[in-house]
């Protein structure tokens, strides 16, 4: 069965002041993995605490002429052990397609990251009847063929519920949820262990009902992984 996971994606938010919140969410004892994705700043830092940590994008080659971008092997010289990859705010301020993502994921596991591949529909797609598809083909186009159960996590976020307060129905994070796992079992050997998380909104108040959800293995969290008075409890009810 799929790890367990509560991963916090801090977006462009943080200084070497938030560095206590950690303490703070690190001093409470949790059921399952707990992964911290702060600005690339902050990333030696967070994981000096002996916490998993990830970046928040990485370039596809391994290095280069590239001014301000990150590669993967550098992320993990600095103790990351994760990256997210195609968050639909990449998408959408930096233009990423599937294909780069998916690029970007196989530099991932080439330096030994672990890639949190986010795919996610739009409202206008939602209204469409389009959700399926748009999930189906960002999966297959967004995920490498050298993923693996080990290797990457699949977050499912959809875009109009990303820092708005709306979340989909229950019932439509499991249809979501139900076609991704369907579509990575076609795919993987391992398709059965990949870790499947939910995000968009999630708060204290909602976590424990949508970690009920089959096939929900966890969590990304974008404005309640800033405060441990909120990571806290969503860690805790995982
Ligand atoms: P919010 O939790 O702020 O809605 O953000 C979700 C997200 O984009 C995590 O990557």
């Amino acid at each position: 069965a799929p790890r367990k996971l509560a991963a916090g994606n801090w977006k462009m938010n943080g200084t070497l002041a938030a560095l206590a919140e950690i303490d703070r969410v690190l001093a409470q004892p949790a059921g399952c993995d707990v992964l911290i994705c702060p600005p690339a700043t902050l990333i030696q830092a967070v994981a000096a605490k002996g916490i998993a940590t990830g970046g928040q994008d990485c370039h596809a080659k391994p290095s280069g002429a590239h001014t301000g971008d990150i590669a993967a092997g550098q992320l993990k010289d600095v103790g990351a052990s994760h990256v997210i990859l195609g968050h639909s705010e990449r998408r959408t301020d930096h233009a990423e397609t599937d294909a780069q993502v998916a690029a970007k994921a196989t530099a991932a596991h080439e330096a030994g990251l672990v890639a949190v591949i986010c795919v996610g529909e739009t409202e206008a797609q939602r209204d469409a009847g389009q959700t399926l598809d748009v999930i189906s083909a960002q999966l297959a186009g967004s995920v490498p063929d050298c993923a693996t159960a080990a290797n990457t996590v699949i977050a499912y976020e959809p875009v109009w519920a990303i820092g708005t307060g709306r979340t989909p129905t229950n019932d439509q994070i499991a249809e979501v949820h139900a076609l991704m796992r369907d579509r990575l079992a076609a795919r993987f050997a391992d398709g059965a262990d990949f870790a499947l998380l939910y995000g968009g909104s999630v708060k204290p108040g909602n976590a424990a009902e949508i970690f009920a959800i089959p096939h929900v293995n966890g969590a990304l969290v974008g404005g309640a992984s800033l405060k441990a008075s909120d990571f806290g409890p969503i860690v805790a009810a995982l």
